[in-house]
């Protein structure tokens, strides 16, 4: 009998000599190839190897001590669902909690899990707000025969984030702030995790107290450069945080205002739509990233731990009374659906040029007209803008010299700076767009010349400019994919004459196919 309590008692021990008897570095190296196994199959949301992944990053948060969060259990269940939205008007695709583990427990595939778990703060008042952490634990699967083991993406993150609270169990009693340790499914499939994660905690009215939700994805590739942190615009004093931090754990950081891309995103996004400030690090795409190679032996693994200390600095530095944690009010021009009010960028463009004389059907043969110039645009609400261009153009069209339509051709140049202004029509979201723009242009000819001849009889003249000042109508349409391109067309059509050497007036009309840069 007293065998099987010194069994009992070594078993029981084990577990604590092994953690205790690793390093975190080593502790990291384990969880990473456990969860990006060739065994796990890549972790795919929904699949019976996401929920082996599930089970070993809560016995970790259970071993260490976290405490449940929501309802005494740190399992989330959600479920993806179609949802008539509040007017009526349409169906929208909702990730909503799962009242009923036996979705689960049913193997269905259409069910996920969160794990949320809680280090409650030591701060009588304080310990009411929350410094949120997590990590998506799912990854791509199977496909075409290769497992995506996503070690980088994100067996790294979900690692770092079970060592930084274990690191926070143990410093627990300086932490007045709460903070909330979080392992997120089906990021790949479209943040449904952690959308899930901020629906339910705003339907508890519990969102407004999360001071800080910081999204850990793919952190295991610190020797491809720094640890970057985006977002610090969302939170007054987030820099010199970062910068502490980064400093006392020998950690090269950059951190940037506001994530940017409009592809790549984190779960960061559903809280910062939501107002919370967010923060998302990362190692960056030096790693394969969305590749079958990225596996656990690529991963920098003294790397990560030195992230992984970083992060329980900042963390900590979050949590503490001294920091008063206040938002800034601001939000990545990602993170909201409103265009931003003022939007500039690079124009460039070439189209058929020609003159149409005043009162006849006569015009000149079109030749191409180039632009290159500057644009900006003011959105006074997300369907009305105002577009402004600054654009030196230059222009040519051919016409017959003379009389006699047989004496040849000749070429008549300008060079203007041009400024075409357009009051525009916006249809579609702030991400992908349709504009209709309707307004004139002014532009300015400082230079038109006469060519005439080819070869070695080719004659340049200067021509005296009497009319610089020129007018007319200009329309437009384009498509924008916000932030980066815009293509479309705008159509000059002056309703002044220009200086050409043609008897009658004659009034330029222009077609510019344009391709723009939006910043
Ligand atoms: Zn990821």
């Amino acid at each position: 009998m007293k065998y099987k309590h010194i069994f009992i008692f070594l078993s029981l021990l084990l577990p604590v000599v092994a953690a205790f008897g690793q390093t975190q570095t080593q502790r990291l190296e384990s969880h990473v190839y456990f969860l990006a196994a060739d065994s796990l199959q890549g972790r795919k949301a929904g699949s019976d190897d996401a929920r082996k992944a599930l089970r070993y990053i809560e016995s970790e948060y259970s071993s260490i001590g976290l405490q449940p969060f929501l309802d005494g259990d740190m399992r989330q269940y959600f479920i993806r669902r179609k949802y008539t939205t509040p007017n009526g008007k349409g169906v929208d695709q909702r990730v909503i909690s799962a009242d009923s583990v036996d979705y689960w427990t049913q193997k269905a595939n259409n069910v996920y899990c969160n794990l949320v778990a809680l280090i409650p703060g030591s701060d009588p008042v304080l310990k009411n707000e929350y410094v949120l952490v997590g990590a998506h634990y799912d990854h791509l699967g199977v496909r075409d025969g290769q497992v995506y083991n996503g070690a980088d993406d994100n067996a790294s993150g979900s690692a770092a984030v079970i060592e930084l609270a274990r690191r926070l169990m143990l410093q627990r009693d300086h932490l007045d702030r709460s903070v909330l340790i979080c392992a997120f499914d089906a990021e790949e499939s479209g943040l449904w995790g952690s959308s899930a994660l901020a629906n339910e905690l705003e339907l508890r009215g519990l969102l407004k107290n999360v001071k800080m939700m910081m999204s850990v994805d793919m952190v295991g590739w610190l020797k491809t450069g720094h640890l970057s942190f985006s977002g610090t615009g969302t939170l007054k004093n987030c820099s010199r945080l970062i910068r502490s931090a980064a400093e006392q754990s020998g950690i090269s950081e950059r951190h940037h205002g506001f994530e940017t891309s409009p592809f790549g995103a984190t779960d960061t996004e559903p809280f910062a739509k939501l107002g919370i400030p967010t923060l998302a690090v990362t190692t960056g795409l030096g790693s394969p990233y969305h590749k079958p190679e990225d596996d656990a032996d690529l991963i920098d693994y003294v790397g990560l731990s030195k992230v992984t200390d970083c992060l329980v600095l900042l963390t900590s530095a979050m949590a503490s009374v001294d920091e008063p944690m206040e938002p800034t009010g601001k939000v990545s021009p990602k993170h909201t659906d409103d265009l931003p009010f003022f939007q500039g960028g690079l124009v460039l463009g070439m189209g058929p040029n020609h003159l149409n004389i005043k009162n006849s059907a006569f015009r000149t043969k079109s030749l191409p007209a180039y632009q290159l110039g500057l644009l900006g645009q003011l959105n006074f609400t997300n369907h009305f803008g105002l577009q402004v261009d600054a654009l030196i153009d230059g222009g040519s069209t051919r016409f017959p010299l003379g009389d006699n339509l047989l004496e040849g051709e000749s070429e008549y140049g300008q060079l203007q700076l041009l400024i075409p202004a357009q009051l525009k029509l916006i249809l579609g979201t702030k991400d992908i767009n349709v504009q209709l723009g309707l307004g004139g242009f002014y532009g300015y000819v400082f230079r038109a010349d006469l060519v005439s001849g080819s070869g070695r009889n080719k004659v340049v003249q200067d021509i005296d400019i009497q009319h610089p000042h020129q007018y007319g109508l200009a329309f437009g349409l384009s498509v924008r994919m916000a932030p980066f391109i815009s293509f479309g067309f705008t159509r000059l059509r002056a309703l002044s004459g220009v200086d050409s050497p043609l008897p009658a007036e004659a009034r330029r009309c222009t077609t510019m196919y344009q391709i723009s840069y939006i910043f």
